[in-house]
């Protein structure tokens, strides 16, 4: 394939990447964004493997060879995942994107064929390689750290090391003298040393930047991780000279600081302090204090769900990470249709952080064939909470919980929260009385209009379905 093709192809490909962002910011437009996407990465993969870079039948070979492994591997885990174990996969890849950066650097580093036409090329590659090792580095660890909360083999408290923001300034300086000395180095083709200090510092600050960050501040740091991997991408473009991974990597780095920044907002968190850490962090003692002037929760049973259900006529459903354990969304829709035949007038309410990654609740929702109208975001439903008549919180927790907007002390104090205490009667849905992904209980529960119904939310509303079904 000449050169001449390949930069088409790469041209064809960058359009069809930024129809794909676009496709995936709206559930109606997903799955055709989705194909964008595939078929861009097709002709980028095509382009690159026949373009001029590569040459030799051992080249074939090894390429052909690594993409069936990779592929096995890719396809036997993609079928393999379940639902609820996807965001530490996105976890778990974004760190090869990391790994991916750091390995090319080092080659890229070591590789003497590489001639340039001028001194200021040579340290400009450098830098390159410097970057591309130290962004690939702290995402590569930061990411393996967020895996391991996510699947909850790390505990969700944040790590408080005392100083901990010295620390990280003083990494920071220390990063940018041994730039300084590395590219004075390499210059005598030497450099090996400083580099490899840095790559240790920045996987230890990956490790501390995340095991700093308290369990309800998690969304940031999973969209912030998906924006340090685009832009570890866009560095090992840098360093191969592809046009393509540059761009492609700025999309995703771009897109994910931004998908951050909504974070923070719907969470009114300041990024940087979150990125500091130290957020959900302190007070549990307040919590556990508030547990136990709680009260008695009032228990509910599957018939006086269904009769409070068919006499409402505004219902508002609230799911949350507990729908998605319990894969409860195809009841629910059964239900959704059964309530609107009797003429309710039933909305769902999305919290921007529920379930455990970006826009969960809508693709499972969009997955049960929920009608996307019916579909509210939190900002745009939350004054509409005094003129329900029920709401039912389907194994959400944190999101619902009081506490973050009447208790200053609490980790997730100053979250924004789906008011449905503020309607006639709320049902929870949840198999006992723990608490969410934050780890503060939840007052909710003990609220006089609030009735709790204990069970897995999949058995519970089949329940349901049956007993509105013969009403
Ligand atoms: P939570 O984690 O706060 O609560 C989920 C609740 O579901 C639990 O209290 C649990 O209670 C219940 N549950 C679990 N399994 C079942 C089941 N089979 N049937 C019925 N109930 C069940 O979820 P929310 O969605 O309310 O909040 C999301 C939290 O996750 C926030 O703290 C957010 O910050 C965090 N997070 C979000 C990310 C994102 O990108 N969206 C990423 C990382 C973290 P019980 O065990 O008693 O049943």
């Amino acid at each position: 394939m000449s050169e001449g093709l390949v930069t088409v192809s790469y041209i064809g490909a960058t359009i069809l990447f930024i129809l794909t962002l676009g496709g995936l910011s709206n559930q109606e437009t997903a799955r055709r964004g989705n194909i964008y996407g595939i078929t861009g990465m097709t002709i980028a993969i095509v382009a690159t493997v026949f373009g001029p870079e590569v040459s030799g039948t051992l080249s074939y070979i090894l390429i052909v060879v690594m993409m069936v492994i990779g592929g096995t591997v890719g396809l036997t885990l993609a079928r393999k995942v379940e639902m609820t174990q996807m965001p530490e996969l996105v976890a778990i890849l974004h760190s090869l994107v990391g790994l991916a950066a750091v390995l090319v650097g080092y080659v890229n580093f070591m590789d003497e064929t590489i001639s340039f036409a001028t001194h200021a090329e040579k340290v400009i590659h450098e830098v390159e390689i410097y970057i591309g090792i130290l962004i690939g580095a702290i995402t590569f660890s930061g990411s393996i750290i967020a895996f391991g909360k996510l699947s909850g083999k790390i505990g969700g408290n944040p790590l408080l090391l005392p100083a901990r923001h010295f620390l990280n300034l003083g990494l920071l300086l220390l990063t940018i003298w041994l730039g300084t000395i590395f590219i004075h180095q390499a210059e005598t083709g030497g450099g090996t040393f400083p580099l490899l200090v840095m790559t240790l510092l920045a996987l230890a600050f990956g490790v501390h930047m995340v095991m700093a960050i308290g369990g309800a501040d998690m969304p940031v740091v999973v969209s912030m991780l998906n924006s340090y991997s685009g832009w570890a991408a866009s560095a090992t473009g840098f360093m191969l000279s592809n046009d393509l991974l540059i761009v492609v990597g700025a999309l995703v780095g771009s897109s994910g600081a931004i998908l951050s920044y909504i974070m923070c907002r719907a969470m009114n968190r300041n990024f940087v302090s979150v990125i500091a850490g130290g957020f959900g962090t302190t007070s549990g003692s307040s919590s556990g204090a508030a547990d136990e002037e709680q009260g008695e929760v009032i228990a509910i049973e599957t018939q006086e769900v269904a009769d409070l259900l068919t006499s409402a006529k505004e219902v508002m459903i609230i799911p949350g990470y507990g729908m998605a354990v319990a894969q409860a969304q195809h009841t629910v829709n059964e239900i959704t249709k059964v309530l609107r035949d009797k003429k309710i007038n039933v909305r769902f309410g999305i919290h921007p952080v529920a379930g455990r990654m970006p826009g969960h609740m809508n693709v499972l929702l969009a997955e049960a064939k929920v009608p996307y109208d019916i579909v509210f975001e939190m900002d745009e439903i939350n004054d509409d909470f005094p003129d329900i008549d029920v709401s039912i919180i389907i194994g959400a927790n944190d999101i619902v919980n009081p506490s973050a907007l009447d208790d200053p002390n609490s980790p997730i104090a100053g979250m924004p929260v789906l008011e449905c205490w503020k309607g006639d009667t709320t049902i929870v849905l949840k198999r006992g009385m723990a608490t969410g992904y934050a780890g503060v209980q939840n007052p909710l529960f003990f609220k006089e209009n609030t009735r709790m119904y204990f069970g897995d939310a999949k058995e519970s509303l089949d329940a349901v379905l049956k007993a509105i079904q013969s009403e």
